[in-house]
């Protein structure tokens, strides 16, 4: 139920931010129509807190009626003028995973598209698995902006009633998934690294208690059911060429006053470490056997020489060997490069979460009982001080 107090001012600042046309200016008083779907988003401008939302009991409510797997579609740049902006690699992944949960259930597998315009995203959306891509194309998405977007998909899922929503665990999930979450008052389990159908529902199962525990998540009584996985994560489908998926417009009604962030300048750190290890198809990683800062460079070397990034334990984050943007592990980046070289790391649960999904891995460690060896392809007994060299010395010769 949704209600307006006394405290309303008039101002009109909720009417033109509703995504469905719900509200009416009536002697001066905000008025709700039976268009209003709860999606909360005048709740968020009103400048003194005179709209109050009450929900019912999430036990009360009929879920019999949500029924898709969504994966919403993030987009990154590429300075490029014609193709401005491209489908980050995560949202494939999440298809990918999307697809085998929606097979399950019977339902359709629904991408979620916001952009300012389309550039034929919806091909290879539909190649990767899509049935449908939900599309809205509106001036104001532009860029990225929690108020907007958020507004924009609590007002979709309030219409389309989907039963399970996934999002990329990056910078912009981690925003936008929690805004969704906390407006439609369903819960929302982050940083998922595998997902099944159980019973109907979708079990969601994240590492617990600093990892040394992987917990099961259900969300029995609110829909959707809500994650964000991180990248490198899902293993990603092989792409069906030709294979299309239904492109459905939606119109968003989005007025200006609903941005409340602005950004002024934007500074492209083109040496920063996440987005290339993220992406890296080799990488070279040290941990605290390296022992100091000096030693830890000769890595930099060996991936320079394998065209590679350098990664990181989190130990040698601490220690300064390295900045916290190559940091592999649970707190750091996942990867999933084709070859990932490691060089006095443990092997730390945490760590290991980060990198397990390289295709190869060989580690070097000189204690034999080290847990990395359990997940290396190859491993090396040794101490790294004589092995490093030798291999810098051996890939210069091109061995
Ligand atoms: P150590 O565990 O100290 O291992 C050093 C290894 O080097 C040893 O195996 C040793 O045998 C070997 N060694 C020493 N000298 C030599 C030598 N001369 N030659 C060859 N081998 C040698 N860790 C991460 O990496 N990433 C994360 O994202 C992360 N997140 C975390 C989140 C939480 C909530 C917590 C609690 C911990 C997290 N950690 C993370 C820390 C993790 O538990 C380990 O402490 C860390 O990974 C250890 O780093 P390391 O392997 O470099 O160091
Ligand atoms: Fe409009 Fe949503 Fe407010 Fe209802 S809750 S009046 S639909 S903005
Ligand atoms: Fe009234 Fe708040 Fe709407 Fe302004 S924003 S008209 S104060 S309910």
């Amino acid at each position: 139920m949704i209600e307006v107090s006394k405290k309303c001012i008039g101002c009109n600042k909720c009417v033109p931010v509703c995504p469905f046309a719900a509200i009416n200016m009536i002697d001066k008083k905000a008025t709700m129509n039976e268009a209003c779907t709860l999606c909360g988003v005048c709740v968020q401008v009103c400048p003194v807190q005179a709209i109050t939302i009450t929900r019912e009991e999430a036990s009360a409510r009929d879920l019999s009626g949500y029924k898709g797997v969504w994966v919403y579609v993030e987009l990154s740049e590429t300075g490029d003028k014609t193709h401005p902006k491209k489908i980050k690699q995560v949202t494939f992944e999440l298809l990918s995973a999307g697809r085998k949960l929606a097979d399950e259930l019977g339902e359709d597998l629904c991408a979620v598209l916001l952009t300012d315009k389309n550039h034929g995203y919806e091909k290879e959306l539909g190649e990767y698995g899509a049935d449908k891509v939900y599309m809205v194309e509106h001036d104001e998405l532009f860029e990225y902006n929690t108020d907007i977007f958020s507004s924009v998909i609590v007002g979709l899922v309030t219409s389309h009633k989907p039963s399970i929503m996934l999002y990329g665990a990056t910078i912009q999930g981690r925003d936008l998934a929690p805004r969704v979450a906390s407006t439609l008052y369903v819960g929302l389990t982050a940083d998922c690294t595998a997902l099944a159908i159980k019973d109907g529902l979708l079990l969601q199962s994240r590492p617990a208690f600093g990892g040394n525990i992987m917990a099961d998540i259900l969300a029995p009584r609110s829909r959707p059911q809500m994650s964000t996985v991180r990248p490198n994560v899902m293993k990603l489908a092989e792409p069906v060429h030709g294979r299309a998926a239904v492109v459905v417009r939606e119109s968003a009604r989005l007025d200006k006053s609903l941005r409340r962030v602005k950004v002024l300048e934007r500074k492209i750190d083109h040496g920063a470490g996440t987005a290339r290890i993220e992406n890296a198809n080799v990488i070279v990683s040290g941990g605290r056997g390296m022992k100091t800062k000096e030693k830890f460079k000769q890595l930099e070397e060996i991936s320079k020489l394998l065209g590679g990034v350098v990664g990181a334990s989190r130990a040698a984050v601490d220690l300064g060997f390295k900045e916290k943007t190559h940091q592999v592990g649970q707190s750091g980046t996942t990867v999933s490069p084709k070859l990932y070289l490691c060089f006095g790391i443990s092997g730390a649960v945490q760590h290991i979460v980060g990198m397990k999904a390289s295709d190869v891995i060989v580690a070097v460690n000189k204690d034999p009982n080290a847990p990395i060896f359990n997940v290396a392809r190859y491993g090396i007994v040794g101490d790294v001080n004589e092995i490093v060299p030798k291999l810098v010395e051996a890939l210069k010769k091109g061995k």
